[in-house]
């Protein structure tokens, strides 16, 4: 593949560290070869995009997606309906409309069957266009416990720990667990912690022995303490959080991924919605923003995440879940490494997130300040993905 270089860029790299102008940033066989003054750049035989001013950092990484889910408000148990074929089809469509809005990995955290793992694999092989997915087949959910359309059900430790083989096998580079209930769908307990701290331990110790990492959905102070008692990985919504819990996430290293868009996105449909779902989203939403920004006041890694197939939340609303999370105290540039460093770096991804030399050529040219006007991200002049131009 030709040689292709960005030129008059200013180079924001995702470290956190403060752009640069001026810049020129070049990749061969989509791998970055080259960053630095435009002055010194050698572009024989290169490919040009100019800048002319705008801003060049990397794809954006979407921490918490489900590709297979229809984003209708019954979408959760309509696709148990259907047969496979048709999910996967769907998961492979949302990856398209993932990559199509500069998200250029994203982390599914459940799909029905499994088919993000095989999504994950036709994007690896090059036979499908759409972002690069780190996938957790199906979630680990106790019997009729929340994430079902999208989970398989066990009880007792042996049967957790034989389930996470089961995923890994299958190709799963992470395991997810559902314990606790959830905002919506069947199997809801609310608040209520459904999966014990024996489950979820057996979950964490055999997923680290095979070296992948465990995610927690959960809803609820109760839940948050047995899934940090349980070492669990990252914190997956961590709705009513404490200042204790957070400062803990700190001190255990563990990553908050708290999923805003989709109470947003009920909340404005407030008008076609049944008032109890309403009240409980709305509640939901008052706690959640104050456990979010608490913990962004208190320093744990808060990834964003879209929880894209839930209801009215198709996957490409990531500029948006980075917009709340600055009105909840993060600044735009903390949000920018979040979407791309931090999350890399989280999910041991250690070629993309960053723009360096040796990393993946996975870039976003933009043409305003980010770290003026964020939402100019939800508009990218270029998608460039492994080297390609999309
Ligand atoms: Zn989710």
């Amino acid at each position: 593949m030709a040689r292709v270089a960005i030129t008059g860029a200013t180079i924001l790299d995702g470290t956190g560290s403060d752009p640069i102008s001026d810049q020129t940033i070049l990749w061969e066989t989509g791998v970055i070869s080259w960053i630095g003054p435009d002055s010194e750049a050698i572009l024989d035989k290169t490919m040009i995009i100019a800048a002319d001013g705008g801003t060049v950092l990397p794809g954006l990484i979407d921490s918490h997606v489900h590709i297979s889910l229809a984003p209708t408000l019954t979408g959760i148990y309509d696709i148990e309906e259907e047969p496979v074929a048709r999910t996967l089809i769907r998961a492979a469509h949302g990856a398209g409309l993932l990559l199509r809005a500069g998200i250029t990995t994203a982390r599914d955290v459940g799909s029905r069957e499994g088919v993000a793992i095989d999504v994950a694999a036709a994007q690896r092989d090059g036979d499908l266009a759409g972002a690069r997915i780190l996938a957790a087949g199906r979630g680990l959910t106790p019997p009729g416990g929340h994430g079902q359309a999208m989970g398989v059900e066990v009880r007792g430790a042996e049967e957790v720990a034989a389930a996470v083989r089961a995923e890994h096998a299958r190709g799963a580079d992470l395991i997810k667990l559902f314990p606790t209930g959830g905002v919506l769908g069947a199997g809801t307990h609310g608040f209520d912690v459904v999966m014990t701290l024996d489950e979820m331990r057996a979950a964490v110790e055999t997923a680290h022995e095979l070296d992948i990492h465990v995610a927690a959905h959960v809803h609820g102070t109760e839940g948050i303490e047995v899934a940090l008692d349980a070492g669990i990985d990252t914190i997956e919504h961590g709705t009513g959080a404490t200042r204790e819990q957070s400062e803990r996430m700190v001190e255990d290293g563990v990553a908050m991924v708290p999923t805003l868009v989709p109470l947003v996105a009920l909340r404005q449909r407030e008008l076609d919605l049944p008032r109890d779902l309403m009240k409980r989203a709305n509640e939901v939403a008052a706690i959640q923003s104050e456990s979010v920004a608490t913990a962004i006041e208190v320093g744990v890694r808060v990834l964003p995440g879209t929880d894209a197939g839930t209801p009215f939340n198709p996957p490409g609303q990531l500029v948006q879940e980075m917009e709340l999370l600055v009105e909840l105290g993060m600044s735009n540039h903390e949000v920018i490494v979040a979407a791309t460093s931090a999350a890399a770096d989280t999910f041991d991804w250690d070629d993309v997130g960053v723009l360096a030399i040796g990393n993946v050529a996975d870039l976003l040219l933009v043409d305003d300040d980010p770290l003026e006007t964020l939402g100019t991200l939800s508009w990218p002049a270029s998608i460039i993905q492994d080297g390609v131009v999309i």
